[in-house]
């Protein structure tokens, strides 16, 4: 390389380090606290607010706080909503049958609000062929053994999950308000799908809110429109809490996020109201009038900031905990 050469290709490479520093959004990126807060506020601007709370540091994490308010409702011609204010559940309609993802917390749950909430939506629960659990938790795998006793329903959860769920205490005797713990069914792992009849659901194994915690690509059907869930299986920050954890939560979002962006993905989608806000979308919903745009389809822009906003409020998080050791 000629010495004219090399100078060009040192101020190549500093322009180069340059954008990296500020590429990202309107914010450099230092790896402190308050740079990571300001990046994930600069991504969610004015609209993203619930997903914003995670900057926030709770280590709650969404956890089932338990009210009964919620009707089961119909938001797409294959997806129903059929949770509780504290956790979702959720069903898919497909030709051969029902996909169930999420159980919510115990076997009352389950009956009172997934089975009940598919026969008042017109659907038939003994129709339902798989439980598609997202994660060891027990507000998500409460209800799932009910499902499977009564309507053999195959349970689906992550291998990693499985082996969480060995490992876990079963709840005390007498203790209604936690599920036991579901014998092993179907194992999946990163990549596979669970296809039942014309449909077909992507896993992705995102963790450390479980080890095995599980998102999904889900195909949806508006009348004669077609639109994606991003799904994402694992959203509080209530895992052990190390460094290495934070890195983990932010490279599953990238990966997630770009299988997502490939999909054209365009409907956010959680397993808590309190992160997707799924319950107002519904009262959207319910008040919209033909032609109208969807509430659940926000487009992949606005998810692309939301996956942002988790990255950046994981990163947020780490600094803090960096800045703590010290
Ligand atoms: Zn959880």
């Amino acid at each position: 390389m000629r010495k004219s050469d090399l100078v060009k290709f040192l101020f190549a490479s500093a322009a180069v380090a340059a954008l990296g520093f500020y590429g990202a959004g309107a914010f450099a990126q230092a790896d402190t606290v308050d740079a990571h807060i300001a990046a994930a506020k600069a991504a969610a601007g004015s609209d993203i607010v619930s997903p914003l709370s995670l900057c926030n540091f709770r280590q709650g994490g969404g956890g089932a706080q338990v009210t009964y308010s919620a009707e089961p409702a119909k938001i797409f011609d294959n997806l129903y909503f059929i949770g509780i204010p504290g956790v979702s559940a959720w069903a898919i309609t497909t030709s051969a049958g029902l996909i169930v993802i999420d159980s919510l917390d115990n076997p009352g749950e389950a009956q009172t609000y997934i089975e009940g909430g598919l026969k008042k939506l017109g659907l038939d629960p003994t129709q339902i062929k798989y439980v598609i659990i997202t994660h060891a938790h027990n507000d998500h795998f409460g209800g799932a053994q009910y499902l499977a006793d009564k309507f053999h329903a195959t349970l689906v959860m992550s291998e990693t999950d499985w082996g969480t769920i060995e490992r876990m205490q079963p709840p005390p005797a007498g203790n209604t308000n936690r599920g036991p713990l579901p014998k092993r069914g179907m194992a999946v792992k990163d990549g596979d799908k669970v296809t039942l009849g014309d449909t077909s659901i992507e896993v992705y194994q995102t963790p450390p809110h479980t080890p095995g915690a599980i998102s999904l690509i889900i195909p949806l059907k508006d009348g004669n429109q077609r639109h994606t869930a991003a799904f994402w299986g694992g959203i509080g920050f209530n895992f052990p809490q190390s460094e290495q954890n934070y890195t983990t939560y932010f490279n599953s979002v990238e990966k997630f996020s770009k299988v997502a962006q490939a999909r054209n993905a365009d409907v956010p989608m959680a397993n808590h109201s309190t992160f997707d806000d799924a319950l107002k979308k519904i009262d959207l919903l319910k008040a919209r009038r033909a032609g109208q745009p969807h509430p659940f389809v926000l487009g992949w822009d606005t998810q692309a900031r939301i996956f942002k906003v988790q990255e950046e409020c994981a990163m947020a998080a780490r600094a803090r905990l960096r800045t703590a050791a010290k």
